[in-house]
């Protein structure tokens, strides 16, 4: 492939909220020595930051308002990167109840995903990457060939973020999420999809790692960069 913009790949692992691809997407970047990266942290960081000021995270003037003044990037820590805000990671605050009742809102305002959209293609300049979210084989590395979009029934996920001891509800924010105009969730073009309501995690990492075997992931060729 002559002219890539980067000698690096991603692998794209898509679906909705407790499918268990964050989970599936750590394993896969540890057995593979990839640098994993967890987009939802990044919308949620943005809707924290609304939230902090004060600022009404249903008002997209007032979300640009704040995203203006953000000073956003990307560190990597133990092969995971971490969004930070002002040089620093919020922390657990990013999965409060109240961060996942409006970050929906937030991810659907179009100026918000472009700004974030370039800070995740840009992590791709420095290592391969297996990054997960809701539109990575979509819209953030649409022409990578390796995507997997995982689901799992909705009493399922219910049922593993209670497991969790979280209470949002899934169910309004996948239906936010596939209906906004601007990179909904879909499964992309080329997706394997893998439902994970009766599969162990080991299993869904197995199914990936030979579906990525059959796309080539292994015998990827150097001499692809050099063009
Ligand atoms: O993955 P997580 O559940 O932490 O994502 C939180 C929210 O961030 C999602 O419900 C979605 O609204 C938004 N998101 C998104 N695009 C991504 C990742 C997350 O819109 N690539």
């Amino acid at each position: 492939m002559a002219n890539r913009p980067t000698p690096f790949d991603a692998i794209a692992i898509d679906g909705p909220a407790a499918s268990g691809k964050s989970t599936v997407a750590k394993v896969l970047a540890q057995t593979l020595g990839l640098t994993m990266v967890n987009s939802g942290e990044m919308y949620r960081a943005v809707t924290l930051s609304v939230l902090q000021h004060g600022a009404n995270p249903s008002s997209a003037d007032e979300v640009l308002g704040i995203l203006r003044g953000l000073e956003l990037s990307c560190t990597v820590e133990g092969g995971v990167s971490r969004i930070l805000v002002s040089g620093e990671h919020p922390g657990e605050a990013l999965r409060s109840e109240t961060v996942n009742a409006s970050v929906s809102g937030v991810a659907a305002i179009p100026e918000v995903r472009l700004q974030l959209v370039d800070l995740q293609r840009s992590l791709l300049k420095q290592s391969d990457l297996v990054m997960e979210g809701r539109d990575i084989g979509s819209v953030v590395f649409p022409e990578t060939p390796y995507k997997i979009y995982i689901e799992a029934s909705e009493s399922v996920r219910s049922e593993r973020r209670a497991a969790e001891g979280l209470t949002d509800s899934v169910s309004e924010r996948d239906r936010l999420d596939r209906s906004r105009k601007t990179a909904p969730l879909v499964v992309p073009d080329g997706a394997v999809v893998i439902d994970s309501s009766q599969l162990t995690i080991d299993e869904v990492v197995e199914h990936s790692l030979s579906n990525l075997r059959e796309l080539g992931w292994f015998t990827r060729n150097s001499q692809d960069v050099e063009g």
